[in-house]
């Protein structure tokens, strides 16, 4: 059973689309609201306790600013937690240090991501994050304690330059595998804690207060079932990362979110259901950035990090025929495999064959196969990989046209002679396929949508009308429009979650307060 947002978020969204902003409609009751009683007064509320919302505290509190976290879990940390914490940046001394890369550049970075963006993109934000990503590092080094021990680089893009490429992707101490982005969650929170940022768990915060004005100036929350109203002089600000769980959302918004959530694996924490979005479009605010999320294939174990070659295999349709760069990051191949999986309303393949796990070179050559002739074995058995003896076999046990995958085998081994991929420009593992034949069924294991409310360079929230809202403020995955229609490789999001929540924690610690 899927997690459904339990707010009528459509009413939010009519609002905004009517051009409603926080002084209007919504503002007038709420002003009345305001006028109740506060169970706590705060300067800085940060909504949400993932990546984003302990880098906003953690500068709001070094600024001097008295600052609540309102968590709605037990636990802080978010989706962050399941992360590998892997953070991309050009030009940090680490990259120095470590890599052959001495001369890249946040510039030949901001160009990479816009690229990837394919015109969906806010350059300026994308340039900004490109800007801040080497301080965020160097902060989270000499500030927070985080030890920075290597360095990789992403799959290549196809139609994106080499030279804009480079090994930035930072990886810290315990760092790099799922779910040690606990590591620098907490570094983070225990340094906002010490500069005196307090956090309050299993508290869900539901909507946002909004003087006369317009100035939003506190939200209300439930806390084991009791209303509080907290007032927030200086700001609020939103990190509840995207709609990764919220079905409703995600079919209002974000098509490819949707099908993940009826047909794939969402690896976010449950508790990410858009909240910070539906709150903000409640008053009025705008998105930005939507469509696209975080998919990649656990299975393949490649596409993720250019020292791992992906393996000889491709990938096809129902029709029997490739259709995309394999090798390409994950979230690039991974869009067209949503594509076509709903263009021809079926599952997409990764075909291989005992030759492409049975050589012993392979070690040798950097290769990791996802199996073995035994884990293969096991898994025909379990009905987890489909066989067949010859390429026809198997084109009956997945059902597509036999001629169409005998087809393209062929069209594939004579590439692998010619040692050049003409239809995708696939770089590695182009080798010759023979059988016996396995097919494994690609399942997206979504990592979270993207998209979020519309923000400006200094993390405040616009109106539809691209007005600030005053004292509003959205940061990581809870702000759209710096990441575009695919997620173009590991260490984007994360560091984006430093770089934005920091900005916002600075940004509302110097406002007067209301
Ligand atoms: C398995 C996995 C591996 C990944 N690895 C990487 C990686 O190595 N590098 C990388 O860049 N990206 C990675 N990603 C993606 C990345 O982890 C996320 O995009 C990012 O961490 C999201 O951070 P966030 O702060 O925006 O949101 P989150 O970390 O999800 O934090 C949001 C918080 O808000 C809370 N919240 C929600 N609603 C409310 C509410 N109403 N009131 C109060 N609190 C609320 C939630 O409980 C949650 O704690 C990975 C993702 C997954 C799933």
């Amino acid at each position: 059973m899927k997690d459904v947002s339990r707010r009528d978020f459509l009413k939010g969204a009519a609002a905004g689309a009517l051009g409603v902003c926080a002084a209007g409609v919504f503002g007038l009751p709420q002003t009345a609201a305001a006028e109740e009683a506060w169970d706590v007064e705060t300067d800085v509320l940060v909504v949400g306790a993932g990546g984003a919302g302990v880098s906003a505290a953690a500068e709001a509190a070094a600024a001097g600013a008295k600052v609540l976290i309102l968590e709605k879990a037990g636990i802080a940390g978010g989706t962050t937690n399941l992360s590998g914490g892997v953070m991309q940046a050009a030009g940090t001394r680490f990259q120095k240090e470590m890599t052959a890369y001495q001369d890249d550049t946040p510039e030949k970075h901001a160009k990479l991501w816009i690229k990837a963006g394919e015109g969906m993109v806010d350059e300026a934000l994308v340039t900004d994050l490109a800007n801040g990503a080497p301080d965020c590092i160097e902060w989270l080094a000499d500030t927070c304690g985080i030890k920075w021990t290597s360095l990789y680089g992403h799959c290549h893009i196809p139609y994106v330059e080499d030279e804009l490429m480079a090994d930035r992707i930072h990886v810290y101490e315990g760092g790099g595998a799922a779910g040690s982005g606990g590591i620098f969650v907490q570094a983070v929170l225990d340094y906002a804690k010490q500069n005196g940022a307090q956090i309050q768990f299993n508290t869900e915060v539901t909507r946002l207060i909004v003087d006369g004005e317009g100035v939003v100036i506190g939200a209300e929350a439930t806390c084991e079932g009791k209303a509080l109203r907290v007032r927030a002089a200086k700001g609020v600000i939103l990190c509840t990362a995207s709609i990764d769980q919220n079905v409703e959302m995600a079919k209002a918004l974000s098509p490819q979110q949707y099908y993940d959530l009826n047909n794939g694996i969402c690896m976010s924490v449950k508790t990410d259901t858009g909240d910070g979005i539906r709150m903000g479009m409640e008053i009025g605010a705008a998105v930005e950035g939507f469509g696209g999320c975080i998919d990649f294939c656990g299975r393949t174990g490649s596409a993720t990090d250019n020292r791992v070659p992906t393996f000889p295999s491709f990938i096809v349709n129902q029709n029997g025929f490739r259709f995309v760069c394999e090798d390409a990051t994950y979230a690039y191949h991974y869009r067209a495999i949503y594509q076509q999986s709903v263009q021809l309303d079926g599952a997409t393949y990764m075909v291989f064959g005992s030759s492409s796990i049975n050589n012993p070179d392979f070690a040798d050559m950097g290769y990791y196969p996802a199996w073995s002739e035994e884990s293969a074995k096991k898994d025909v058995e379990s009905g987890a990989l489909y066989y067949g003896e010859t390429i026809e076999a198997l084109a009956e046990a997945i059902g597509v046209p036999a001629a169409n995958l005998k087809a393209q085998l062929e069209l594939w081994n004579g590439y692998a002679a010619a040692g050049k991929d003409e239809q995708f420009g696939r770089r590695t593992g182009v080798m010759e396929i023979t059988g016996p034949f396995y097919a494994y069924r690609n399942v997206a294991y979504n990592l979270g949508a993207l998209g979020g409310l519309k923000i400006n360079t200094n993390t405040e929230v616009l109106n539809v009308n691209g007005e600030v809202i005053p004292h509003l403020y959205a940061a990581g995955l809870n702000a759209g429009g710096w990441i575009g229609p695919y997620y173009p490789g590991s260490g984007t999001a994360v560091v984006g979650t430093v770089h934005w929540g920091r900005k916002a924690g600075k940004a509302a610690a110097a406002n007067t307060a209301k």
